[in-house]
């Protein structure tokens, strides 16, 4: 007989927004592989289907869902998750992975822009973070792993909408702890160093930006999104039950040496 740990997922029910492609897509793999049931999400409801019948052979029909809403806007946020809970079942953990980029300097970055990344990498984790947890908080369970960056943390030219919404994200982590972690949430965030996706892929073939990462990392590599899926997995499970408001950088040392 297996003995359960406490890491196991099993009988658990994960929505992982943007999780059509990249990180998302690996985090919900994670989740899955752990034993929770998942709700695959994105934009695009053709990639999303493409998605979902891999996790679905890998999984099971039975453990995939998906569904397509914009994370930006509150009305399709309201509709997408009342619609989860009511035909899907009560979701146990909220993955805030969603976000875009936008890579120009401040002086030429128009008001739009900004509002797009603000909107797409902050508001949302706000928008589905409190529809979610208008069920959670009455059941006095659940989780919400938001995914930062370490622009959570640091800064860099060219990327300073995007650096405002993931420092933001980071302390809307804490604001989500100090009002709902006594009634039984956890809300931490996960915050990835330089990981290698479609986001990224141009920076990769850079040669001069590909150099500065492995000479600016400790662990000298870009990371995987297999490096993402263990602190996602425990940050969702009972094994971090007294772990609250805290972003966890998995970002190969990058934050913590200069
Ligand atoms: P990708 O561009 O590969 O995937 C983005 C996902 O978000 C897609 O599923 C996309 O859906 C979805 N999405 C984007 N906008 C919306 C929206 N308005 N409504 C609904 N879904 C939306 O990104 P990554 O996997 O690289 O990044 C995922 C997260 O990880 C982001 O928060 C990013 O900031 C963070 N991160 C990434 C790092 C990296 O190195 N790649 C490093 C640190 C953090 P669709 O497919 O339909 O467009």
């Amino acid at each position: 007989m297996n003995t359960p740990t406490p890491f196991d997922l099993t009988g658990r029910r994960a929505l992982v927004t943007g999780s059509s492609r990249g990180i998302g897509h690996a985090l919900a793999d994670g989740l899955a592989s752990a034993g929770a049931s998942v709700v695959l999400h994105g934009l695009d409801p053709h990639r999303l289907e493409l998605t979902r019948k891999v996790f679905a052979e890998r999984f099971g029909e039975e453990r995939v869902e998906a569904i397509a809403f914009d994370v930006t806007d509150e009305d399709s946020v309201a509709r997408g998750i009342a619609h989860i809970e009511e035909k899907l079942g009560e979701l146990d953990i909220l993955v805030n992975n969603a976000g875009i980029q936008h890579r120009v300097p401040l002086l030429d970055l128009a008001v739009e822009d900004w509002n797009r990344v603000i909107s797409t990498d902050l508001t949302s984790a706000f928008l589905v973070g409190r529809e979610v947890a208008r069920r959670m908080l009455p059941r006095g369970r659940g989780k919400i792993v938001n995914i930062g960056s370490v622009q959570s943390d640091l800064a860099r030219p060219t990327i300073g909408a995007y650096t405002a919404a993931k420092g933001g994200l980071r302390n809307l982590t804490r604001a989500m702890t100090a009002e709902w972690a006594a009634a039984g949430l956890q809300i931490n965030a996960v915050a990835p160093g330089y990981i290698h996706t479609e986001m990224t892929q141009a920076l990769v073939d850079d040669p001069e930006f590909n150099t500065w990462i492995c000479k600016r990392t400790p662990a000298a590599r870009w990371g995987t999104v297999q490096d993402l899926m263990g602190p996602v997995q425990w940050l969702a499970s009972d094994a971090s039950a007294y772990v609250n408001g805290q972003t966890i950088f998995i970002d190969g040392g990058m934050t913590a040496v200069v």
